[in-house]
């Protein structure tokens, strides 16, 4: 997943630059470029956020205490793991902590 993550940050860093307004385009495709761009950008920041829970996650491996949560200490549902592998809270504290 590590890897995963790190050739899509590479290979999308050009379609995240922003748009050059003073291209001759036309109108149309301008703001499609704007929202391309916001698009990839969007995606490129979710993306860095994984890229560090999965790289928490292996160091959580290495410690042994990987599928702990990192809030309550409580292990995290077998399931919210196998969806999530890096994910770093159990379902009650995310869900605290997105309110
Ligand atoms: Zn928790």
């Amino acid at each position: 997943m590590r890897d995963q993550l790190d050739t899509m940050l590479s290979s999308s860093s050009d379609a995240a630059r922003p748009v050059d307004l003073d291209q001759p385009i036309g109108r149309v495709s301008r703001m499609d470029a704007l929202q391309q761009q916001s698009m990839v950008a969007a995606n490129r920041a979710s993306a860095r956020l994984r890229r560090k829970q999965v790289d928490a996650a292996l160091r959580r491996l290495d410690e042994g205490d990987y599928g702990d949560c990192a809030s309550c200490g409580d292990p995290i549902a077998p399931r919210r793991l196998a969806a999530h592998p890096e994910a770093p809270l159990c379902v009650a504290c995310q869900g605290r902590r997105e309110r």
